[in-house]
C-alpha cells in the first residue's frame, strides 16, 4: 500500500510526524506500505507557486491512500485566491473525486468535562456523520453576483443529480450496516425540491440494505436534536452544506478539535485522511498540537481504505490506552490530568501499540 503523506501547514508536519511514527510502528511489524512526502497548501506555495503542485497531485493519484495535516496560514491570506492554501485542499478533494466525507463524533468518557455540554448528555457519544462533498450549493452553477432591477444580487445553484445522491447513499448505508444500523438522512424536503429528491433517492437506496433503520429528519431538528440528545443518532448523511454546518457543530460535543479524524472516500474508497481541524498556526512550532485526531485519521484509514479492522481497532485501542493514562495535551488537559507536548502524545501511542 502507498501512502501519499502530505503535511502542509502549521501545525501539519508536527502532527502529521506522529502519525508517521505509528505507520513506521506496523511497517517494522510487517505491514507492507511506502510513504511518500509531497507539499500542499502554503508549502505548495512557497515550494512550487501552487497550493497543489502538479508533482504533489500526481503523487495522490497513484497512491492508495492520502494522509493530510492541516493547510493554510495569516502569510498566505493576501494571495490572489486561486493561489491560497484552501485552494488546494478544495482541488485535490475534486480531482480525487472524493465524494463522500466521514466524520465521527466520539466522545471519551475521560474527556467528557472537556465538552460543552453537560456530561450525560455527551459521555460514550459515537456519531458518524457521511457529508456529501462534491455537489450541491458549493458547486452548482449557475453562480455570482450581478446587477437586476438596478441592484446587486447574489445567487447559487442547490443541485444534486439522483446518481450522486445514490453513491453517497450506498457509502451512507454501508457505513451504517458496520455500526448500529441505524441511518437518520437530513434534508430539508418540506422546502426544497432538491431535498425531496434526496429522501426519494434515500427511500429507494434503502430497499438494497433491509438492515438499515432509514429515518428522515429536517435540517432545523437535526441541529436542535445534535445539542439536546446527540446520542440518539447512529449514522447521520446529508448533503454539502448541511454536512459542512451540522458536522462542526458535532465536532464540538467532544469537546476538542484535536481528537477527531476523517475520511473522505472516492467509488473504491480510496481515501484521504486527515484531522478535521486546520493548521493552528497560533502553536505552530512550539509542539503543543495534539496528533491524536492524525493518528486517529491513520485508524480510519486502515478501516475504510485497507480494509484491515484489526490494525485500526489496534492504533483506537492505543489511543484509548493513552487518554486512559491520563495524558493530555494542552487543549484537552484537566486539573489532575498529565500535560504532554506533541512528540510526548506520539511516544506515549507507539508505545502503547
Ligand atoms: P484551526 O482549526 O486551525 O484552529 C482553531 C483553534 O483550535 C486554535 O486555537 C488552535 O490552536 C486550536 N487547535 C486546532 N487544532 C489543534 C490541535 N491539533 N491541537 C491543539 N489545538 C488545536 O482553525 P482556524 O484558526 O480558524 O484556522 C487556521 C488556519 O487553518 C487558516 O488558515 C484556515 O484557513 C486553515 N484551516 C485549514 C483546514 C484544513 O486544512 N482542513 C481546516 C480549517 C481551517
Amino acid at each position: 500500500m502507498k501512502i501519499a503523506v502530505l503535511p502542509g501547514d502549521g501545525i501539519g508536519p508536527e502532527i502529521v510526524a506522529q502519525a508517521v511514527k505509528v505507520l513506521d510502528v506496523l511497517k517494522s511489524d510487517g505491514a507492507k506500505i511506502e510513504m511518500e512526502s509531497a507539499p500542499i497548501g502554503g508549502a505548495g506555495y512557497d515550494a512550487a507557486g501552487d497550493p497543489l503542485p502538479e508533482a504533489t497531485l500526481k503523487l495522490a493519484r497513484t497512491a492508495d491512500a492520502v494522509l493530510l495535516g492541516a493547510v493554510g496560514g495569516p502569510q498566505y491570506d493576501a494571495l490572489d485566491r486561486p493561489l491560497r492554501p484552501e485552494r488546494g485542499l478544495l482541488r485535490i478533494r475534486k480531482e480525487l473525486n472524493l465524494f463522500a466525507n466521514l466524520r465521527p463524533a466520539l466522545l471519551y468518557p475521560e474527556l467528557a468535562s472537556a465538552s460543552s455540554l453537560k456530561p450525560e448528555v455527551v459521555s460514550g457519544l459515537d456519531l458518524m456523520i457521511v457529508r456529501e462533498l462534491t455537489g450541491d450549493v458549493y458547486f452548482g452553477q449557475p453562480r455570482g453576483i450581478e446587477i437586476r432591477n438596478g441592484e446587486r444580487v447574489g445567487f447559487n445553484t442547490m443541485l444534486y443529480s439522483e446518481s450522486e445522491v445514490r453513491r453517497v447513499a450506498h457509502v451512507a448505508f454501508g457505513i451504517a450496516m458496520k455500526r448500529g444500523k441505524r441511518l437518520c438522512s437530513v434534508e430539508k424536503a418540506n422546502v426544497l425540491e432538491c431535498s425531496e429528491l434526496w429522501k426519494e433517492v434515500m427511500i429507494e437506496v434503502s430497499k438494497d440494505y433491509p438492515e438499515v433503520a432509514l429515518s428522515h429528519m429536517y435540517v432545523d431538528n437535526a441541529a436542535m436534536q445534535l445539542i439536546r440528545a446527540p446520542k440518539q443518532f447512529d449514522t447521520m448523511v446529508t448533503g454539502n452544506i448541511f454536512g459542512d454546518i451540522l458536522s462542526d457543530a458535532a465536532s464540538m460535543l467532544s469537546g476538542s478539535i484535536g481528537m477527531l479524524p476523517s475520511a473522505s472516500l472516492d467509488e473504491n474508497n480510496k481515501g484521504m485522511y486527515e484531522p478535521i481541524h486546520g493548521s493552528a498556526p497560533d502553536i505552530s512550532g512550539k509542539n503543543l498540537a495534539n496528533p491524536l485526531a492524525t493518528i486517529l485519521s491513520v485508524a480510519m484509514m486502515y478501516r475504510y481504505t485497507f480494509a484491515d479492522l484489526a490494525t485500526a481497532d489496534r492504533i483506537e485501542s492505543a489511543v484509548k490506552k493513552v487518554i486512559a493514562q491520563g495524558l493530555r495535551t494542552g487543549d484537552i488537559w484537566t486539573e489532575g490530568t498529565q500535560k504532554v507536548s506533541c512528540s510526548e502524545m506520539g511516544d506515549a501511542v507507539v508505545k502503547a501499540l
